[in-house]
């Protein structure tokens, strides 16, 4: 897809709405951060049922690791793989104390060094936090990068290359927001609804879906 088109098909998706945010419930760095480690093969939806407890119970770095990787286990049962989940933000919570005077640092590769913590985290939080046009490409980038011939890539990194090229740089850092709830809610896995998808008209994917009778 060339950069005229890419701008068309995300101006499409972002005309009725201007300000996207996560779907994810946070306050600070901190509870964004450990609320997107928790948010891996889990749905957000699922991720806010369980988070307002756990902040609730330890709303610092400091707290957090004080209350241990059992006791954030406890809280935090009803997600996927809530047992690794919450040895990582035991043990990122004690680095970020430890190295970070208690502060979420705004850089690529500190952020990476925390446990739990890979490429994709990271580009939220520089994203959502400190407002950087980064590209985070979950499970719903990387399949309408490839359908939709936006980015198309055998990887997430291959996929995130290709949006930063294509996509106009004033809209990089909301297309995150826009491609994710595009893909959450139109162009979704298993059947796209191409029938009542805004961007049709400049989408390159060749089986579009029409409307069920
Ligand atoms: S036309 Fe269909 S495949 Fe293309 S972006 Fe819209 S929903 Fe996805």
């Amino acid at each position: 897809m060339s950069r005229e088109q890419a701008g068309l098909f995300i101006r499409a998706i972002a005309q009725d709405n201007p300000a996207p945010e996560t779907e994810l419930l946070y306050t600070d760095a901190f509870s964004l951060l450990v609320a997107v480690v928790m948010s891996a093969q889990t749905t957000d939806a699922m991720v806010n049922k369980v988070t307002p407890g756990l902040f609730a119970a330890a709303p610092t770095p400091a707290a957090m690791a004080a209350l241990g990787a059992e006791g954030i286990g406890q809280l935090i049962r009803r997600i996927g793989l809530w047992q690794a989940k919450a040895k990582n933000v035991a043990a990122l919570s004690a680095m970020l104390v430890e190295r970070h005077g208690g502060e979420v640092p705004r850089d690529r590769a500190a952020l990476e060094a925390l446990p739990g913590v890979g490429r994709k985290t990271a580009n939220v939080v520089l994203n959502v936090m400190f407002g950087e046009a980064t590209m985070a490409v979950d499970t719903h980038i990387f399949r309408l990068g490839n359908r939709t011939g936006l980015a198309p890539g055998k990887t997430t990194r291959a996929v995130e290359d290709g949006l930063v090229k294509r996509i106009p740089p004033e809209l990089l850092r909301d297309a995150h927001h826009w491609l994710i709830l595009h893909g959450r809610y139109i162009c979704k896995a298993r059947a796209p609804e191409c029938w009542r998808c805004v961007a049709a008209l400049h989408c390159n994917y060749k089986d579009k879906v029409k409307a069920p009778d």
